[in-house]
């Protein structure tokens, strides 16, 4: 899996296959959706409008709390197939915990065991897992999920998650990794592009303050996945690998953490307050 993907949370169907095709001539060859994002069809448009073939691009795609169960998940599995226009997912992963219906979570994995076994995905992950819903998983389970993508950008880094996703060989995949959230949402505790700590770093290198955070995450052996819709974010937020933070720059950047979640608690996912149905394919 390319350590560096391209997100589409919060981009209209209408836009993405713009912005995907863009992302794709600019160098990424993997994008992150989700059923819950409503755009998986243009993702599958925009790969195949690229030209590239099916296996320059790694697709991943989450299963949404509302198909979780296992036939619920295998067909969720189909969903997503069918709207991306492909055999075979690189990775599927588990969009969130369901702490009041962990069994249902618990089959959902083992649905993606199955897909696995089966081949009809390459690899199998989780997403806003915490430690502890990690351990009631890998009690239950067989298959120690390649990735577990969570909340992290400078502000919220979650350290104790990635020490604990490290203990387990799981990689941590940032998400909002340049604090999309700290600014596109109301909320206090302000934002990470306006960061006088990022700032400064970024002009001691002559880049933006996007780019300090991406390489923060590469360089500390994190995934993330930005996302934008313009194309010349698109291309900065893919040119951070010929320059390097120093270990005091790395340090400095980990010093911001505020401990403060923006994202929702993981314990407020229910089906009541966030379930909604996934349209077949
Ligand atoms: P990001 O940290 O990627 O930030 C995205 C925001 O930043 C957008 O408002 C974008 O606007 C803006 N932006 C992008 N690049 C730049 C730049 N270089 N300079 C200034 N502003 C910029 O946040 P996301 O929350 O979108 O997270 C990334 C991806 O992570 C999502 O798209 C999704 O794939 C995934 N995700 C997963 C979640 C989960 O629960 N598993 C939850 C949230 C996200 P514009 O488009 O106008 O450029």
């Amino acid at each position: 899996m390319p350590a560096l993907g391209f997100g589409v949370f919060q981009t209209a169907p209408e836009e993405t296959v713009q912005a995907v095709e863009t992302a794709l001539r600019t160098g990424y060859r993997h994008v992150d959706t989700a059923a819950a994002y409503g755009n998986e069809r243009e993702v599958g448009e925009a790969i195949r409008r690229s030209g590239l073939d099916r296996s320059e691009v790694f697709v991943e795609t989450k299963v949404w709390i509302s198909d979780y169960g296992y036939d619920a998940t295998l067909h969720a599995f189909d969903k997503s197939a069918g709207k991306l226009g492909v055999d075979q997912i690189d990775l599927l992963i588990l969009h969130q915990p369901l702490p009041s219906r962990f069994d249902l979570t618990i089959d959902a994995y083992r649905a993606l065991e199955t897909l696995l076994a089966d081949g009809r995905v390459r690899a199998i992950g989780v997403s806003n897992f915490m430690p502890h819903h990690l351990d009631q998983l890998l009690r239950a389970t067989s298959v120690v999920p390649a990735v577990n993508q969570v909340e992290s950008h400078p502000y919220f880094s979650q350290p104790e998650v990635i020490a604990e996703d490290a203990r387990h060989g799981i990689l941590t995949q940032a998400w909002s990794p340049i604090g999309g959230i700290t600014f596109y949402r109301e909320g206090e505790g302000g934002s990470t592009l306006e960061d006088p700590t990022i700032a400064g770093i970024a002009r001691a290198h002559g880049r933006t303050p996007a780019q300090v955070m991406l390489r923060w995450h590469l360089q500390q052996g994190r995934s993330a996945i930005p996302k934008s819709t313009r194309p010349e974010r698109i291309a900065e937020n893919f040119d951070v690998f010929d320059f390097e933070l120093t270990g005091a720059e790395l340090a400095a950047v980990d010093a911001l953490d505020q401990g403060v979640r923006r994202g929702p608690e993981p314990a407020a996912i229910t089906l009541e307050t966030f379930g909604r149905e996934i349209p077949e394919a």
